[in-house]
């Protein structure tokens, strides 16, 4: 455990957080709703009118959507897809850490969920239902056994700390990674500015941005992959 101004910062097995994923997902639920994801609701699925990315909307639930004329059915992320995501069964292929930053109190106000796997992994895991992805993932990663770790999300409790949450984001990735106990490289999906500009900040050259932008990759997000650790 170290000490980043006030807050503790320690890395979790998923077993160690079992009693925590009622926490973990109000600040989960809090965090997306806010700028700059707006995941407050889910408009109804029609694929005639896809305008809505992935169907989030920053509406809640029962509100029309004006911008994909739907009415918007469930909430951006439901306790039990939370649940689920946070106890995913480990397996051969991959394990999860929980990097943590929490008050001298015990109470999280920076949460990152990463997964310990394979390029092949990362195919399976990040981009389950996602064709276009894991051809992408595939050309990227010239050996499926390369070990790799996935930052699968990162939120944070800004009641807590209201910026400057990814302070520590460099120590935050090398600490999960060297906790894998291999030279990982690092993969993170991200739609969030801060994230990329704290990679940039720590990683210089050794961290290596795709951006839909630019058609650099056919997701949604940016892809960030940082590499020598
Ligand atoms: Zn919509």
């Amino acid at each position: 455990m170290s000490e980043t101004g006030l807050l503790f910062t320690r890395a979790y097995s998923q077993q160690a957080m079992s009693g925590r994923v009622d926490e973990l997902t109000d600040i989960y639920q809090y965090a997306f709703a806010q700028a700059p994801w707006n995941e407050v609701g889910k408009c109804a699925k029609n694929e005639k009118t896809p305008t809505c990315p992935d169907g989030f909307s920053a509406l809640q639930v029962g509100s029309f959507c004006t911008a994909c004329e739907l009415i918007v059915e469930q909430p951006a992320y439901s306790d039990e897809e939370l649940r689920k995501k946070f106890t995913k069964p480990e397996d051969a292929e991959h394990h999860t850490v929980w990097y943590l930053e929490e008050t001298g109190a015990g109470k999280i106000s920076l949460a990152v969920l990463a997964r310990i796997t394979t390029a092949q992994g990362l195919r399976n895991i990040a981009f389950e239902n996602n064709k276009p992805m894991q051809e992408w993932i595939s050309s990227k990663y010239n050996n499926p056994g390369q070990s790799v770790v996935w930052i699968e999300d990162i939120f944070a409790d800004t009641s807590i700390r209201e910026s400057g949450n990814l302070k520590n984001f460099g120590d935050m990735c090398r600490q999960i990674a060297t906790g894998s106990g291999e030279s990982s490289e690092i993969a993170i999906r991200t739609l969030n500015p801060k994230v990329v500009s704290a990679a940039k900040r720590d990683f210089g050259t050794k961290c290596k941005i795709y951006d839909p932008v630019f058609n650099e990759v056919p997701d949604r997000g940016r892809f960030i992959k940082i590499a020598g650790l």
